[in-house]
């Protein structure tokens, strides 16, 4: 699966690199090396799932077997999600000079 640079358009990362890229940490582009990360919007909205599954198992106190058939579904329908629907944008940060270039369009 090919997943297009915002700078560049052309292939910037393996799908496995996407599953791990977050706002907070960039992946330089392999084609054009700049920095290529998703916003904090997109981010939020995949771990709002998360945390109140989170805090469901908190509340119901489930036995381990119960938060591992919910755990591992989450997880996979969380990746899935990154990976297809979560837009790439441009993290700003150069891998050059290491410093933030572009304006805050988060
Ligand atoms: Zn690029």
């Amino acid at each position: 699966m090919l997943h297009r640079c915002p700078h560049c358009d052309q292939a910037c990362m393996s799908s496995l690199q996407k599953l791990f890229v977050s706002p907070a940490s960039s992946i330089s582009c392999k084609s054009c090396g700049k920095g290529v990360s998703i916003r904090w919007r997109y981010f939020i909205w995949l771990l709002l799932p998360v945390v109140l599954v989170l805090v469901g198992i908190n509340l119901l106190q489930p036995g381990p077997l119960s938060i591992l058939l919910i755990g591992v579904p989450l997880a996979f329908a969380v990746s899935l999600i990154q990976l297809f629907f979560v837009p790439l944008s441009r993290s700003g940060r150069n891998r050059d000079t290491g410093r933030n270039t572009a304006g805050d369009d988060n």
